[in-house]
């Protein structure tokens, strides 16, 4: 196959080849599909490694723009102007009071509660996947989401012209639902959970020629989740970390941090290091903390039950590849109860000032539970990736946290309520969470 046979929809890029099976390797032509013909396993983009050695400095870079597209050689798209929406270049935070909280030395805060343009990760996947879907003739596109994938999606396509029809739960929150009707799509509230809206979307997208995003766009979707793991070795002055904690729903950002260290060390841009993979999910919907708990290398689905509701994927597509890379690298994939999901996210507020959504308070609460069994050491580099914010998921804490003392607009009345919050208020808060 050469370049000269390709259709110019499928023209690629010097560093973007094709699609590859991650199973037995075949090749495929890079336009809208994802699982392999032969044995159906999902496919992957495929980059000529040379070809990027020689093209990408730190400096080339550094000097590109502020936002995922300074990765654009590492990234799927042909386009000489993806669609640039400000995602990406989150800020990596040294944490200071939530490290000494649990203990640790060397802690990092990957914040993606602030990602434009709709304050989750998931923008980075969605702002490929519809370069993507640009570049290969759709007009209409769509997604199976568990709420913020709706919200980008939605926002995205709204900023590039492209019709929009997104599936969701009909049990999502409701700034997930607000957040994606602003943007004015056709949204389709499934009665059912997330595995099932993804098993009809799969049936959608036979029947209508749509790009959606998370099912035949989804080795471009995927690619995105990359520029998080080089933006943490940039933002760490071109290093990797010792050790990251990342939330699981499918399993794909968490293999796809891997994927990103792994190509920044193939062609030179950071040294070698051997970082720990450890991975976070909610005790009601934890198939693949299960599997790595009872030793298992194949995945049982489950049924979700949690608040944490953007990461309750019952039967994760990518889950035995995050399997393969907690074992290989020596880390751990735990889970937590929601009580300790809504704990998770009153600490990071209180001690970082960082509002997150659950699947935040789930990786933090993983994070204290690694760190209470011994399995971070306090002087390791840690990264912890905060992928999306609270303000999204408010019902999840309400009755939760204190309220506020209603006063009448007079010093007397004041200085009652500052004297009665002294006695409980607050501090009985404060003293809950010591
Ligand atoms: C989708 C999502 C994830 C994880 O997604 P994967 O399917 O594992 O890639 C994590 N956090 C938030 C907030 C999400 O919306
Ligand atoms: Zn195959």
């Amino acid at each position: 196959m050469t370049q000269a046979t390709l259709s110019p929809t499928s023209r690629t890029s010097a560093t973007f080849k094709n699609l590859q099976c991650k199973e037995c390797g075949a090749e495929y032509e890079p336009k809208a599909t994802h699982v392999c013909e032969f044995c159906f396993g999902p496919l992957e983009v495929a980059y000529d490694y040379n070809e990027l050695r020689r093209q990408v400095t730190r400096e080339t870079i550094k000097s590109g723009p502020n936002s995922i597209w300074r990765y654009r050689a590492f990234l799927p798209v042909t386009s000489e102007n993806p669609i640039d929406v400000g995602t990406g270049m989150t800020p990596l935070v040294k944490s200071n009071r939530l490290a000494r909280r649990l203990g640790l030395k060397n802690l990092y805060i990957k914040n993606d509660a602030v990602n434009m343009p709709t304050l989750s990760f998931k923008d980075r996947v969605v702002s490929v996947a519809l370069t993507r879907a640009r570049e290969l003739g759709f007009s209409t596109v769509s997604c199976a989401s568990t709420g913020n994938l709706a919200n980008s999606t939605a926002a995205i396509a709204a900023h590039a012209g492209l019709d929009c029809c997104v599936f969701i739960p009909a049990d999502l929150e409701a700034g997930k639902v607000l957040g994606t009707l602003i943007y004015n799509p056709t949204v389709m509230a499934v009665e059912g959970n997330y595995d099932q809206v993804n098993r009809l979307c799969c049936e959608v997208a036979n029947t209508h020629g749509w790009g959606f995003v998370n099912i035949n766009l989804r080795p471009y979707y995927s690619e995105g989740s990359k520029t998080l793991g080089f933006e943490v070795a940039e933002q760490l002055g071109w290093e990797l970390p010792d050790h990251i904690v990342a939330p699981l729903a499918s399993g794909s950002l968490y293999t796809k941090i891997y994927k990103g260290f792994q190509e920044f060390i193939k062609v030179g841009l950071v040294d070698e290091k051997a970082v720990r993979f450890s991975g976070a999910q909610a005790q009601g919907c934890s198939p693949i903390a299960q599997a790595y708990q009872d030793g298992r290398d194949f995945i049982t689905p489950v049924k979700p039950s949690t608040i944490a509701k953007s990461i309750a994927i019952g039967n994760p597509a990518d889950g035995v590849y995050a399997l393969e890379i907690a074992h290989k690298t020596g880390g751990s994939i735990e889970s937590v109860t929601d009580a300790e999901i809504i704990d998770g996210m009153k600490l990071l507020a209180e001690t970082e000032g960082i509002f997150t959504e659950t699947a935040g308070g789930t990786t933090i609460a993983v994070l204290k539970k690694l760190v209470e069994a011994g399995k971070i050491d306090p002087e390791e580099k840690t990264v912890v990736f905060i992928t999306g914010n609270g303000l999204k998921t408010q019902e999840a804490v309400q009755g939760y946290i204190g309220e506020p003392f209603t006063i009448e607009a007079k010093l007397d009345s004041f200085e009652r309520a500052l004297e009665r919050s002294r006695t409980l208020g607050r501090l009985e808060w404060q003293q809950v969470l010591v």
